[in-house]
């Protein structure tokens, strides 16, 4: 099979003037028009052969024709109607040979709980930038199969979800991250790829997902995710104090924080997620 024909400058501007298209800020509508970005982000994913991909927001399908190329599935998520009902045209006509492959859901990708066929086993979005962070998260968390994601995000949002403990940007969207998997850099994405262009700057982070979550007998991931919004929620607060209502007193919280290995003076910022599931674990144990 010969490559998809990718969608540069030109053949963005036809498509959007074809369907009268008015960007908008709130869906993060900015697309991609340079096939060497393209051909990079799908390469950068390195998707094995029978990869099945969810693709959150295809817009005009400048990721999607790539992803086509290498995945025996992709299924892509779209909340705009208008772009929803072109995808599938837009690929018949550029790649006709794997127009098969290729499923739409019109939908929030926030509110998708089930897709149909075989398991997705990775995720890979140029996401939209107000709801990037929690369509990460609850697509890793509704779709344990996957095992990896690269997905495009504000560059300082990049830097948070790879942050490791200790660092200025560590937070509650780091943690979380680090639960389902391996954040990493990978990569930056100029402004100038994109149509509109972007007041902010792109950047890549590749997860690679964990064979299995860090969680010790007897609690769940909601009683570690409990733990870790409340570290967050005072960042400069000890963790004895900011944990006391939660444990029942301040000086239950120092018991428990003993007993899981966490200094009770530390902060949120410096523990790993490892240290918050122990510590969930140590209130029941
Ligand atoms: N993937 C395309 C590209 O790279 O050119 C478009 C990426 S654009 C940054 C984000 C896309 O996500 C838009 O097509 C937008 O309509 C869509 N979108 C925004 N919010 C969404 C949501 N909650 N669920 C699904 N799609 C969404």
């Amino acid at each position: 099979m010969s490559q998809s024909q990718l969608l540069g400058p030109a053949e963005i501007r036809a498509l959007a003037a074809h369907l009268q298209l008015r960007p908008t800020k709130s869906l993060g509508q900015n697309f991609l028009h340079d096939p060497n970005t393209i051909r990079r982000i799908v390469r950068t994913a390195a998707l094995p052969p029978d990869a099945v991909v969810i693709e959150v927001g295809p817009g005009l399908g400048s990721l999607t024709l790539g992803l086509l190329d290498e995945a025996e599935r992709v299924v892509a998520i779209e909340i705009d109607p208008t772009l929803a009902r072109q995808l599938p045209l837009t690929v018949a006509e550029r790649a006709p040979e794997r127009a098969p492959r290729l499923r739409v859901i019109t939908a929030d990708a926030l509110q998708v709980t089930e897709i149909d066929g075989r398991p997705p086993t990775a995720l890979v979005a140029n996401l939209p930038y107000n709801v990037g962070v929690p369509v990460l998260l609850s697509l890793l968390q509704r779709f344990p199969t996957l095992r990896s994601a690269l997905v495009m995000v504000q560059a300082e949002v990049a830097d948070r979800l790879a942050a490791p403990p200790g660092s200025k940007v560590y937070g509650v969207p780091s943690v979380k991250t680090a639960w389902y998997g391996r954040a990493e850099r990978a990569g930056a994405v100029p402004r100038a790829v994109f149509w509109p262009v972007p007041n902010v700057d792109s950047g890549l982070v590749r997860i690679t997902a964990h064979e299995s979550p860090p969680l010790p007998d007897g609690v769940t991931r909601a009683d570690v995710f409990t733990v870790i919004d409340l570290a967050f929620s005072q960042r400069r607060k000890m963790l004895r104090s900011v944990l006391g209502e939660w444990a029942g007193s301040p000086a239950r919280a120092e018991e428990i924080l003993l007993a899981a290995g966490v200094a009770p003076t530390a902060r949120g910022e410096t523990i790993d997620v490892a240290g918050f599931a122990r510590i969930a674990s140590a209130r029941v144990g």
